[in-house]
């Protein structure tokens, strides 16, 4: 938490969940503090789905709140924070996770990915040199490891010592990994990326610029997988129900304004 609060930086709410008000830029600079200071950090992307099931999940709801950069991920998120009065951009973790490979590679930092089908992993290892020259990779694991190997794999994959360890297993699996195995890797920034090795690899499309641009990106993974109909469909009307309410429930949205702006 120092970290965070070393570099100055603000923190908003949305339904009572912490967001740090930070652009792609500042958020590496956290990045690049606690690697200075040897320091490790728990990151959260938040978005709406990410909301909705930490309300309904105690360990999630523990687990978001504890960690130490949450960034503004989602559409929904965003949306909600602009009408508090907040001026904000999204933050894709897909994109602030390419950032830091590049910083680590630059940086001459250790980085360490797991989660993946298997055919996923051996291609990024292959490629993500050839993108970032001078990354160096220090572990590597697939996500389809059991409950009984996973204490091994922890151990092997912490003897690396990375500073930056990406976890790929989708919400909320990762996180409850970050978590229950943050102490193995004390000075790494561990961070959730959901379905961005696919991206990375090839073996699934991110959506056009244009939709990424108008904050549509949701919606172009419900195009192309609508099994998340049954998840997202419940989430996203819940989160902006809530949302409505507490807007329409705060006094004086005027004067909150007009003082900020003095
Ligand atoms: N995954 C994994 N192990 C599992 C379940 C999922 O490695 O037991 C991987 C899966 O291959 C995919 C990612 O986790 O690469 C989940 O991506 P998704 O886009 O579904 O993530 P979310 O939408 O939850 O962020």
């Amino acid at each position: 938490m120092s970290t965070l609060s070393a570099t100055n930086r603000a923190r908003q709410q949305v339904l009572g969940y912490p967001v740090d008000i930070v652009d792609e830029l500042t958020a590496l600079e956290v990045f690049e503090a606690a690697w200075h200071q040897g320091k490790g950090l728990q990151v959260i992307t938040l978005n709406a789905e990410m909301v909705v099931a930490a309300q309904q999940d105690q360990e999630l709801d523990r687990i978001v709140r504890h960690a130490h950069l949450i960034i503004p991920d989602g559409a929904g998120v965003v949306w909600a924070l602009r009408l508090s009065g907040q001026a904000i951009d999204r933050v894709p973790g897909i994109d602030l996770a390419q950032a830091a490979l590049k910083r680590a590679s630059t940086a001459g930092r250790k980085v360490t990915l797991i989660g993946g089908r298997p055919e996923v992993l051996s291609a990024l290892e292959r490629l993500l040199p050839k993108v970032y020259p001078g990354l160096l990779i220090a572990g590597i694991n697939h996500g389809y490891f059991s409950p009984s190997e996973e204490e091994s794999m922890v151990e092997r994959l912490a003897e690396g010592k990375p500073d930056l360890v990406l976890v790929a297993l989708g919400v909320p699996k990762q996180e409850y990994f970050i978590d229950r195995w943050h102490t193995f890797f004390p000075r790494a920034i561990m961070m959730g990326v959901g379905g961005s090795f696919d991206i990375w690899s090839g073996a699934s499309t991110r959506a056009p610029a244009i939709m990424q641009k108008f904050h549509l990106e949701w919606l172009y993974r419900l195009m192309k997988e609508p099994w998340r109909w049954r998840r997202m469909g419940s989430a996203l009307p819940k989160f902006s129900f809530q949302v409505i309410q507490d807007f329409l429930r705060k006094p004086s949205k005027k004067s909150f304004k007009n003082s900020r702006n003095k």
